[in-house]
């Protein structure tokens, strides 16, 4: 016999449950998306190769380890897209909508990471994003974070959930930050994690963000990028972090979130739970004033977030049960044909019904509890030559005769 088909390590199928719960994260986004006028993007899941390593920056998680990368049959570098801004970014470019600034889009769909799978942690996993051009102002990061609240308050999830903001400051303040804080690393470069010595030469930034119980430890004591900003990247903060004070958003200011893609300066942030363990960032974002320029394209800010979908429905759920059906239940032949009429006629007003392929009365009950019906109505051959059918409520037994031509007038009204 063949080997069992199996899916591909970190990926899984969504069930009914999970496909209800993922919709509703996804419709809460596109709910605040409508109201702040945000309108949605679709790319494709497969981009040419450097639409991501240009972007990402080389010495990231992303890009050294974590790509779906493979030449395609034309010999083309292709990548399965980690994630959706450079994508956006490149969707922007493509259609000439530099001009169309600010441009306001949202999205929702797959992302794909070769990342060791856990609970909230998968290969193939699912985002919804906010992405804001053209607005270089504070203004623009005030109204990223306070969407990204909205949708979390829409999932009710406010209080699961805390906002921790940081700044990466302008080029001038990386530049002199990242002197300092090699500096400081360094003096302590033999305790280093592994993957930290080697962020030390690539991309010091990242040892901030280290999961390693070791480099925390280092990372306590490190130089703060507060002591470092330029004026402007320091007033810039203030602004954001006055506009967040002034809609009462409650945030904690931690020089520790850095990011893990090289395009983000300024705002940096992140909306974080203590629910599901390790995995408890839900959205992270931050401004990328360099991305379009890095991608080849004219200079144009951007601001926005990505939240997974995964997580944001593992503290959400699937919401109100669904709406409950009513089970035809036909006894006798004439009764089965009758009943195939009826239910057409009661689907196509809108009613939600189940209709069993076949069984005996006692079967049918059954099935109808199974489906979590409301009502049952009964067709036997007897009632039916009276012209009626019986109604009887499942949940209290009660029972009443309706007329068969007027069957949708006796049945609970849709919710
Ligand atoms: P982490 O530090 O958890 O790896 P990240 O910084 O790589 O997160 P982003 O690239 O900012 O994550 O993606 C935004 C959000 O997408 C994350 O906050 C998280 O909720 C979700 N996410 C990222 N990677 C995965 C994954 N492999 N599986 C499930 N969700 C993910
Ligand atoms: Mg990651």
């Amino acid at each position: 016999m063949a080997a069992k088909l199996q899916p591909i390590r970190g990926t899984r199928d969504l069930l009914a449950e999970d496909c209800r719960a993922h919709a509703r994260v996804e419709q809460a986004c596109a709910e605040i998306a409508c109201r702040y006028g945000y309108g949605e993007i679709r790319t494709p899941i497969l981009e040419m190769t450097p639409v991501f390593a240009r972007s990402l920056g080389c010495a990231t998680d992303v890009v050294q380890k974590e790509m779906y990368t493979f030449e395609d049959r034309g010999g083309e570098q292709v990548t399965m897209r980690p994630e959706n801004t450079a994508s956006v970014a490149r969707a922007v470019l493509s259609n000439g909508l530099l001009n169309e600034v600010p441009l306001k889009l949202y999205y929702a769909g797959p992302m794909f990471r070769y990342e060791r799978p856990q609970k909230g942690r998968y290969r193939q996993f699912h985002q919804i994003g906010m992405e804001l051009f053209g607005v270089p102002e504070p203004t623009g990061d005030i109204e990223i974070v306070a969407m990204g609240a909205d949708v979390l308050d829409e999932l009710g999830l406010m209080a699961d959930t805390r906002l921790e903001i940081n700044t990466l400051g302008d080029t001038e303040s990386r530049t002199r930050y990242r002197e300092a804080l090699v500096a400081y690393l360094q003096q302590h470069q033999d305790a280093l994690s592994e993957d930290s010595k080697d962020r030390l030469e690539r991309n010091p930034m990242r040892v901030l963000d280290s999961k390693s119980e070791a480099d925390k430890a280092i990372v306590a004591d490190a130089p703060l990028i507060f002591d470092h900003l330029t004026d402007d990247a320091g007033s810039f903060f203030d602004s954001v972090l006055a506009g967040l004070d002034a809609l009462g958003l409650a945030y904690e200011v931690n020089p520790r979130i850095v990011r893990g893609l090289d395009y983000y300066c300024h705002t940096a942030f992140e909306f974080i739970t203590e629910k599901l363990g390790s995995q408890g960032t839900v959205i992270g974002g931050g401004r990328y004033d360099g991305l379009m320029e890095q991608m080849g394209g004219p200079a144009l800010p951007g601001v926005g977030w990505a939240g997974g979908i995964e997580r944001l429905a593992m503290l959400a759920g699937g919401g109100d049960s669904v709406e409950r059906p009513i089970a035809l239940v036909p006894v006798g032949e004439t009764a089965e044909h009758k009943a195939l009429l009826i239910a057409h006629d009661l689907r196509r007003q809108g009613h939600r019904i189940e209709l069993g392929y076949r069984g005996n009365l006692k079967r049918r009950m059954q099935r109808a509890n199974k489906a979590g019906a409301s009502h049952a109505l009964i067709l036997g051959d007897e009632e039916l030559t009276r012209g009626v059918a019986i109604l009887r409520d499942l949940d209290s037994g009660e029972q009443t005769e309706l007329s068969i031509d007027r069957v949708s007038e006796g049945l609970p009204r849709r919710g």
